[in-house]
């Protein structure tokens, strides 16, 4: 064999399991035909993340008169926006493609396809191993709306890249992509629609903890059409115009772009899976909680497995993957479901741990929730950030915290005390007795906690 492990794909999934596979002591390839740096830094989370900092200033600024300041002549200049994350992107790509290529690995710039279940062939060659990695990512899914392909539409790839700012935009889909980047445009002087076909927008989690999101997205004057069925898109060369159904009526939206945020699918393109003899499973490669497909040697991490579409578990499968796959003879280690996180960083934000009260109903795991508002938290109100609430759910009888959700200022920071809690399976009376300074946004959690802890049996 020429290595112990060849990971496929060098992202965040496939950089962690040729890290770690690494240093418990195999020879590893990762193949990687670029451009370098994976989803999360290139055209993903970072880049996001970098803009939407723009556009939450830019919506604080024009709060500036409630905090008795003055603001004018706030504008956007998109192009600085963007100028300013190609910087940051460059230093953070820069940085994982000086890891990819330190010489502890063999990074062969190329795409790898399977030639048999123990081979691959890439860089002109053929190459064995004991165990691959397939963290090759996902792409943009091609939904069939008819006339969208002949209209033309913009992609999240697309926008992170547009430096002249189009007076109005269709966003189709309302995940958190779609959503993040119709709150960006939106904030940043865009007339934005949003069209989505569930009954209401970031339709994943809770209803209760999406509604917040929905209302501060119009009053920020967004137009959010929830419950809909696209028909038609088409243009007339100056404007983009959707045609679609909402509550048994037809209606029509015209904008000078159409964004498609319709969701992302495992790529899997090229790779010759039926060759290596690894199944597909219900939403991408097949995968146990090992990270092993349908051939134990050949596991499958991060968007390709179509899981979940967030970094830090593409990151902790392929520590599991790669550490299984380095160690073939000793009892696979895997990954702790339980603690499944998901931050939107739209404002309010909105971040989740554990079961949502829509998987208890799935599962009939029996819960008790209780949930606070923000409008009535000293500190929230100190802040004049107000909107949503947080909410928890236990164990009826021995309190175990089982989900925690939070919709509101900093939710994705908040999330943690909540994840550090279940990591040690806590319950609602460990989170109500443990010190929470005064006045800090933390210590609205032990409001729930403590109605909860009223109610063990
Ligand atoms: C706009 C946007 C915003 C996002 N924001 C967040 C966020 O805030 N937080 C969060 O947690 N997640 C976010 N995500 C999701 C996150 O970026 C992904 O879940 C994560 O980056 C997936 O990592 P990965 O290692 O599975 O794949 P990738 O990072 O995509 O890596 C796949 C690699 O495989 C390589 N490859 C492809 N085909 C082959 C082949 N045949 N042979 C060899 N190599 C190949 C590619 O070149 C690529 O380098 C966002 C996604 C998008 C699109």
């Amino acid at each position: 064999m020429d290595y112990d492990v060849i990971v496929i794909g060098g992202g965040s999934g496939g950089y962690a399991a040729a890290d770690t596979a690494q240093l418990a002591g195999a020879k590893v390839a990762i193949v990687d035909p670029g451009p370098l740096g994976g989803l999360c830094i290139l055209r993903g989370c970072m880049p996001t993340k970098t803009i939407l900092r723009s556009s939450d200033i830019m919506a604080l600024m024009q709060r500036a008169g409630e905090f008795g300041l003055s603001a004018t002549g706030i504008q956007a200049d998109l192009a600085a926006i963007i100028d300013r994350k190609h910087k940051l992107i460059r230093e953070f790509a820069d940085y994982r493609i000086g890891q990819l290529k330190n010489p502890r690995f063999t990074l062969i710039e190329d795409k790898a396809a399977f030639v048999s279940p123990h081979e691959i062939e890439a860089g002109g060659k053929r190459l064995s191993a004991k165990s691959f990695i397939i963290a090759t990512g996902s792409v943009i899914k091609k939904i069939p709306v008819p006339g969208l392909e002949e209209t033309g539409y913009l992609t999240s790839d697309d926008v992170l890249e547009l430096k002249e700012q189009p007076e109005s935009m269709i966003v189709l889909g309302a995940g958190p992509v779609a959503v993040e980047l119709a709150q960006f445009y939106q904030r940043i002087g865009t007339q934005v629609t949003l069209i989505q076909r569930s009954q209401y927008i970031l339709s994943f989690t809770d209803e209760d903890l999406a509604r917040p999101v929905e209302a501060r997205l119009q009053e920020e004057g967004m137009t959010v059409y929830t419950g809909t069925q696209l028909q038609q898109v088409s243009s007339d060369g100056k404007t983009k115009t959707v045609r679609f159904m909402h509550i048994g009526e037809e209606k029509t939206v015209s904008a000078m772009c159409i964004l498609d945020a319709l969701g992302r699918r495992p790529n899997t393109d090229g790779l010759n899976l039926d060759v290596a003899g690894v199944e597909m499973g219900e939403w991408g490669i097949g995968v146990d909680c090992a990270m092993q497909t349908s051939q134990r040697h050949i596991f499958a991490v991060g968007d390709v497995n179509g899981l979940h579409e967030v970094v830090h578990i593409a990151i902790q499968q392929g520590e599991i993957a790669g550490w299984n796959a380095a160690h073939p003879d000793q009892t696979p280690r895997e990954v702790d479901e339980r603690l499944t996180t998901n931050v939107v960083f739209t404002d309010p934000q909105v971040a989740s741990v554990g079961l949502t009260e829509k998987d208890c109903g799935k599962k009939k795991i029996e819960y008790l929730a209780a949930s606070y508002p923000f409008d009535d938290h000293g500190k929230s109100l100190c802040l004049g950030e107000t909107h949503g609430h947080v909410k928890l759910l236990c164990d009826p009888k021995s309190g175990e915290i089982l989900g925690g959700h939070i919709t509101g200022p900093e939710a994705g920071e908040l999330i943690h005390q909540l994840i550090a809690i279940m990591y040690y399976k806590g319950t609602v009376k460990d989170l109500l007795t443990m010190p929470h300074y005064h006045p800090t946004l933390s210590e609205i959690l032990t409001y729930p906690a403590e109605e909860l802890t009223g109610k063990i049996k």
